[in-house]
């Protein structure tokens, strides 16, 4: 790992703050009227139950870290949270063993290949890489606490619905569609104890990792969810803290290298900002110190990542200001009065 070279230096935060109240709320209004029409893209179906979802469903949500919610479309329809899932339990077990720790173990960079690949393990002498693709996700699902998987799918579920203010339920439908075809994800888990990458029965941690997969939410729980990383850690609807401000940081480095799959230089360049997606359509945006978006639309692109999801999001970050690479000249007037 590089060393940042920053113990003992104090800590300050790079943010700043949206537009007011009813502009957010027309531009977000905006985001899923422009973007409505376009049917670009496919519904998901290696996992038979999604190819039943609904291609037209499309919703938006913008939660600010003061708790104001804004809506549109169908943003309290709910889905199963699938990929997205892994950004949260990530933090859990960020907050349990630390930065160091977990970077090391799960790690931190990019594979450049699906979020699925066995390739991307056998490239990397075993190790997952990170913990948005779906090897680094099982080991980090198999580093929850916990003595039984029935003890880790609680803390789970418990750690997840703190995130999202609510109480989060298991889509029995979608687990059990996906526990009966998962024989990928055995693969994967049953490679990664070939190399000693994973703590515990591999298979029983691929049944926690589906259960995790299998939660429902909707865009608003995504932009609650999203909010509350953006929040430090604070869950700004219910005042609860959930984790860290260290581990709010870390998480979305992660998701700003990884959250996107092989599409996440694309998505970095275009939107600028920390994003996690899953195959059922959702995505989750964090703007740090501002707002977390969720946004919900089952037709994706080749990587994976839902169409109309990221065309919102597009237009979110650009008009609300929000790609965090992005900034103006120095105002003259400003520079003349601060001579050095
Ligand atoms: N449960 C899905 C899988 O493991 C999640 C994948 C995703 O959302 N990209 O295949």
């Amino acid at each position: 790992m590089l060393d940042s070279n920053v113990e003992g230096v104090e800590q300050s935060v790079s943010t700043g703050s949206l537009p007011g109240w009813e502009q957010v709320d027309s531009l977000v209004v905006a985001s899923h009227t422009r973007n409505r029409a376009c049917q670009d893209g496919a519904v998901a179906d290696y996992i038979p139950v999604l190819a039943q979802a609904d291609p037209e469903l499309f919703g938006v949500c913008v939660v600010e870290v003061d708790g104001g919610v804004h809506l549109a479309g169908d943003a309290d329809v709910e889905f199963s949270i699938q990929s997205i899932s892994k950004a949260f339990v990530y933090a859990l077990v960020c907050e349990e063993f630390g930065h160091a720790a977990v970077a090391d173990l799960v790690g931190v960079n990019n594979t450049g290949l699906a979020f699925n690949s066995v390739i991307a393990i056998e490239l990397n002498d075993g190790h997952p890489m990170n913990p948005m693709v779906n090897a680094g996700a099982l080991a980090t699902t198999a580093l929850m606490p916990g003595a039984t998987p029935d003890e880790q799918w609680n803390a789970i579920r418990k750690g997840l619905s703190a995130f999202a203010g609510r109480e989060l339920e298991l889509d029995q439908e979608v687990y059990r569609s996906e526990a009966a075809t998962n024989t990928r994800n055995r693969a994967i888990a049953r490679l990664l104890e070939s190399y000693g990458r994973i703590n515990r029965d591999p298979l029983e941690a691929v049944d926690v990792y589906t259960k995790q997969c299998s939660l429902r939410v909707s865009a608003r729980d995504l932009a609650i969810m999203g909010a509350t990383l953006a929040d430090g850690g604070v869950n700004p609807v219910t005042g609860q803290s959930v984790v860290s401000a260290e581990v709010c940081r870390d998480t979305l480095a992660i998701l700003a290298a990884n959250g996107l799959y092989e599409r996440s230089g694309e998505w970095l360049f275009e939107i600028g900002l920390p994003g996690k997606s899953g195959v059922s359509g959702g995505l989750l945006t964090v703007s740090p110190g501002k707002a977390g978006i969720g946004a919900f639309s089952p037709r994706l692109d080749p990587a994976g990542n839902s169409v109309r999801g990221q065309q919102a999001t597009a237009y979110l970050s650009r008009v609300l200001g929000l790609n965090i690479f992005a900034s103006q000249a120095y105002a003259p007037s400003e520079r003349s009065t601060n001579v050095h």
